[in-house]
């Protein structure tokens, strides 16, 4: 290491204590405001912001991110209050980073906005909407909603006179593309080319992505409890739950279940929370980079959990795949949603005149350009915006006389 001198571990050992609540020293590969590759568009620097900081502001502010209040996580929001929708999920994903970003020295407020926006692009009823609205698309392009979150950042909010889209910065918009295919990738500039040429994205980019899999692992177990899917006993054959939960009962043998089970899921979070900052923080002292380019050029991923934690939440997934995503209670409001979207689809795609009038625009002036393609992505675009709600309520005026239209 150059610099200060400062090692990934002995980062990791100042932030423990500056991580009481302080600011903490951005580590040399961390993300920098001051060295962003910046915006598409022009602006002049914020004056009493960082640029991630705008980025984070500017996504909060958006309308996608109030419609994740009203979309399906697992279980479809009208199913009961206290189910994570995408927005308490994107909350705790934020929450769980912003812990593990502090810890290693990375960029806080860069990670905040990548974890808020990374489900901006989702369509209403979680993934079997995605799925749904994909079959759709099959010959027009398809859909992916991590791709959709960025052309909701890059193309579809519309807040600013001056330019499309939010105009974030390269780094937030590097975060928020996970995943991508070598065909799309070309289509994409500079976010796609890393997938051209195989490198990783920063290590901010990287935690968001993992961030992402501990919260819904861990709150999907909360869920499941709650929704009566699975049951205590169950989850005994899950290592990750069965440590922490025999542990809370001896400590706590007369706390009520619902106390030990949260207590557990508490320390289950907290177990992978500190495994993966000791597991980084290893790496990082192996590789010794130098900056993000470093991180980018590295041949593999460096944000990881331990081999044996890695087997163990494996298992966990698993298990939730099982028991709750394969459940017969969100399989049949699986089967209802897939309906809805392709209903939807068909029937708007068929008639663009029914789309309200934005849309209709949208659709026209997009046909004249890209032919049927053009007309079938604004449709994908204003299905995928739609809440869960919102879906339902549009399906019934498209398809029920007596609704109101
Ligand atoms: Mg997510």
């Amino acid at each position: 290491m150059t610099g200060t001198g400062a090692t990934p571990a002995s980062t990791a050992a100042t932030t423990a204590v500056a991580g009481a609540g302080g600011p903490v020293a951005l580590a040399p590969y961390a993300a920098h405001d001051a060295t962003s590759r910046g915006r598409r568009h022009c602006e002049a620097a914020p004056e009493y912001r960082g640029e991630f900081q705008r980025d984070r502001d500017r996504i909060i502010h958006s309308n996608a991110f109030r419609r994740l209040v009203y979309k399906t996580q697992v279980f479809v929001n009208h199913e009961g209050d206290l189910y994570r929708t995408r927005i308490t999920h994107s909350l705790e994903v934020s929450q769980i980073a912003r812990t593990i970003a502090r810890a290693l020295g990375l960029h806080e407020t860069l990670t905040e906005a990548i974890c808020l926006a990374h489900d901006l692009g989702h369509t209403p009823f979680g993934h079997a909407g995605q799925d749904a609205l994909n079959e759709c698309m099959r010959e027009y392009g398809g859909f992916e909603h991590n791709l959709q979150s960025l052309r909701v950042v890059d193309e579809l909010e519309e807040r600013y006179a001056g330019f499309p889209g939010l105009n974030l910065t390269f780094e937030t918009r590097e975060g928020i593309l996970k995943h991508c295919s070598i065909q799309n990738a070309r289509k994409l500039g500079d976010v796609g080319e890393r997938f051209i040429k195989r490198e990783q994205p920063g290590l901010e980019a990287q935690l968001a992505n993992l961030a992402d899999e501990i919260a819904y692992n861990n709150h999907d177990v909360d869920d499941g409890l709650r929704a009566a899917m699975i049951q205590t006993d169950d989850l005994l054959q899950v290592t990750l739950f069965a440590r922490e939960y025999q542990a809370v009962t001896d400590k706590y043998p007369d706390a009520t279940l619902r106390r030990r089970i949260h207590e557990t899921i508490r320390r289950m979070i907290d177990r992978v929370v500190q495994d993966v900052i000791r597991t980084t923080s290893a790496n990082l002292q192996a590789a010794a980079p130098r900056s993000i380019d470093d991180i980018r050029h590295h041949g593999s991923r460096m944000i990881l959990m331990s081999d044996e934690l890695r087997r163990e939440h494996l298992e966990l997934k698993n298990f939730l795949r099982e028991h709750v995503y394969r459940h017969y209670r969100v399989l049949r409001m699986t089967t209802k949603a897939r309906r809805v979207i392709h209903e939807l689809f068909e029937v708007l795609m068929k008639d663009i005149s029914l789309l309200p009038a934005e849309h209709h625009d949208a659709a026209r002036r997009a046909e004249a350009r890209d032919g049927t393609h053009g007309r079938a992505r604004v449709v994908a675009d204003y299905i995928a915006g739609m809440t869960d709600r919102y879906a339902l309520l549009e399906h019934r005026r498209l398809f029920y006389p007596e609704a109101r239209s």
